[in-house]
């Protein structure tokens, strides 16, 4: 019987479990055995208990859960040789050569470079005595695939990321709250939500919530911003608005990188407009909490059809992630999109922001 390991990492995103509970059930439908792999690379490098099997039974209920019931860790052992080779020994001890990984772009990156040495960790487990040549050749391969969990929606060749639209949903509630408040104050309130590298967070919750002023990392204001951001936040108020909602995203920052802080902004509203100015730093909620209807939705489709993949994966296959591209679950190459998400870091750093927002898509351009 096929083992097929499932395991979560880096940081935790609602719909995680879905994609988790999709996973073991489908396997488990498909005639293989499930393992849960817990705290990420951790569990792999540590084995013992970390990796467990899993009946249809154990991941009833996770599908509305947020965070990660298995775990989630950042793990230093795994992105060196050693720790992997350990990885690859507990892997082989446990009978599983298949591995779906739900995490970003670093998890996915790791998995696809474990899966590119596999051969030669298992030459060297054989040479240590660690291994039988019978093993080495019933495991000469190793089945990779990606699940991208992120609430960032920060991962190119897909449209939407696990996680991203339970989060948006969160922002988009917590600011409805500060709209009732700020409102009957008129005050001004400055928003930071989360996206160090990526604004799509801000920039949806922007237009969601009409809020008068957005600051996003892939595109930043133009020199005399400060002037702008005034003049739009006066116009609205002479309108008769009684409120000003200003959403940052925590890695926003002017055309010389400098960062826009919230502080910077807060100080803007209440010296030049004299507005009353309170700053909002959503943090964590934006994690926690239940995964929304089209979470449960994608991780579960996505959950499906990565042990399909893994069912038909051949050696020759590039390793996969599963992606959502106009509504239709599909696989794609995962190195290229995982280079591309790479990209636009660079060109952000490059102060290229114009190849950022090109690298983002059409939403971004809009
Ligand atoms: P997030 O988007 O939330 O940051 P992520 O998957 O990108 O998620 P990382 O911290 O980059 O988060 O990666 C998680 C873990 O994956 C690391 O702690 C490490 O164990 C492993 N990993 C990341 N990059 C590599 C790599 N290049 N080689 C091997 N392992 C890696």
């Amino acid at each position: 019987k096929k083992r097929i390991a499932v395991m979560t990492s880096g940081g935790d995103s609602p719909g995680m479990n879905g994609s988790v509970r999709a996973v073991v059930r489908m396997a488990i439908d498909q005639g293989c055995e499930a393992y849960c792999v817990y705290e990420g690379y951790e569990g792999l490098v540590q084995g013992g208990d970390l990796i467990r099997q899993a009946q249809w039974e154990d991941v009833r209920g996770w599908l509305s859960e947020g965070g990660t019931l298995i775990g989630t860790a950042r793990c230093k052992a795994f992105t060196e040789r050693p720790g992997r080779l350990k990885a690859a020994k507990n892997m082989i001890d446990k009978g599983i050569n298949a591995l779906v990984i739900c995490g970003g772009d670093g998890s996915l990156t790791g998995a696809d470079k474990f899966r590119g040495e596999w051969p030669s960790l298992l030459e060297e487990l054989v040479k240590n005595g660690d291994i039988s040549t019978e093993q080495q050749k019933t495991f000469q391969y190793l089945n990779i695939v990606g699940l991208v969990g992120s609430i960032d929606n920060d991962f190119a060749d897909t449209d939407a990321t696990i996680g991203c639209y339970s989060s948006l949903g969160r922002i988009c509630e917590a600011v409805d709250y500060i709209d009732a408040t700020a409102f009957s104050h008129q005050r001004a309130f400055v928003i930071e939500v989360m996206g160090r590298h990526c604004g799509w967070l801000a920039l949806m919750a922007g237009v969601s919530t009409g809020a008068d002023f957005i600051f996003i990392p892939e595109s930043p204001p133009d020199r005399d911003w400060e002037d702008q951001m005034c003049d739009i936040i006066s116009k609205h108020r002479n309108l008769g608005k009684r409120k000003t909602i200003v959403i940052v995203a925590e890695g926003a920052h002017d055309l010389d990188l400098t960062r826009i802080s919230p502080n910077k902004v807060k100080d803007l509203l209440s010296t030049r407009l004299k507005l009353d100015t309170r700053i909002t730093t959503l943090g964590h909620v934006q994690r926690g909490g239940n995964a929304c209807a089209y979470d449960r939705q994608l991780s579960t489709l996505q959950g499906v059809e990565a042990v399909n993949a893994v069912l038909e994966a051949t050696p020759e296959t590039p390793s996969k992630f599963i992606a959502i591209i106009e509504n239709k679950i599909v696989r794609n190459p995962l190195i290229e999109a995982v280079k591309s998400t790479q990209e636009v870091a660079e060109a952000i750093k490059a102060k290229d922001f114009k190849r950022a927002l090109d690298l983002r898509g059409p939403e971004f351009a809009e």
